[in-house]
């Protein structure tokens, strides 16, 4: 009989993938590689400079694109011979997929798909690099980014919760908590499931229990975690 596998979470921001070479944008002061997010990452943003837009993601993606997953990225893959591992990310980036980590939730997105601007379940792969003016759907309409924009709806919020809540043990890894309402996924872990933060900078965190803080970089902090968490298995 195959051995119950306990459901272990993972939250994951963009420090997860810093040392991948892709910026967070906390760490450089409201800019995002250049750009003032609010000019490029709003619904207010496509439709005053849909060029900008288009031009700023199509950056991202080719440096997404040149990026490898890290040692923090594979460590959670080791994770599934033991547990149950269901990663929630922030992350527009497709590193932990590349890792091989075969359940991921992007709640804000991915960078190498698209979708229409006329009906939000068409969603295509972008092949090559760019998305362009002019490229669009299968009902005529212009393909956007398929990106949750700063004051958008996160369609998968509900799913994250779900999963949240039935974590036996969660582990969060380099996110400033602040982006709401993904940073809430938190809260919805149970109270007596142990968690892990791990951050080299110092994160607000308040009222969570059952909490031990990992002040190291992703690429340290978590192949060591795992590492631990394997063994206590057995
Ligand atoms: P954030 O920029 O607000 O916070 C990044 C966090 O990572 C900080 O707490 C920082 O201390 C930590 N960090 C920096 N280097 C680290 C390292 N080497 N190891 C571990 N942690 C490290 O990012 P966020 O909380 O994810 O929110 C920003 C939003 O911006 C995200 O929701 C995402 O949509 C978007 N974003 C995505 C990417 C990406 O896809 N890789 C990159 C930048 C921003």
């Amino acid at each position: 009989m195959s051995q119950h596998k306990p459901k272990l979470v993972v939250f994951t921001g963009a420090g997860i993938s810093a040392e991948s070479g892709i910026r967070t944008f906390r760490d450089s002061d409201g800019l995002w590689e250049e750009y003032n997010i609010y000019e490029v990452a709003t619904p207010e943003a496509w439709n005053k400079n849909r060029e900008l837009v288009l031009e700023f993601y199509n950056k991202r993606r080719k440096q997404v694109l040149n990026a490898k997953p890290n040692a923090a990225h594979k460590a959670l893959v080791d994770l599934e011979k033991k547990f149950d591992v269901w990663i929630i990310t922030q992350n527009i980036d497709d590193l932990h997929e590349r890792a091989g980590s075969k359940n991921v939730i992007h709640l804000h997105g991915e960078i190498n798909k698209s979708r229409s601007t006329v009906d939000e379940t068409l969603i295509y792969t972008i092949k090559g690099e760019e998305l362009l003016s002019g490229e669009k759907c299968e009902r005529g309409s212009q393909l956007r980014p398929h990106i949750v924009w700063f004051g958008e709806q996160v369609p998968m919020m509900d799913v994250a919760y779900e999963i949240a809540s039935s974590a036996d043990l969660f582990i969060v890894v380099g996110t400033s908590l602040v982006v709401y309402p993904a940073a809430g996924v938190i809260d919805y872990v149970p109270d007596n499931a142990p968690k892990y933060l791990i951050d080299p900078n110092e994160i607000k965190v308040n009222g969570i229990t059952n909490l031990t803080i990992i002040k190291e970089k992703a690429s340290v902090g978590v192949p060591s975690l795992v590492a631990e968490l394997m063994k206590d298995r057995g």
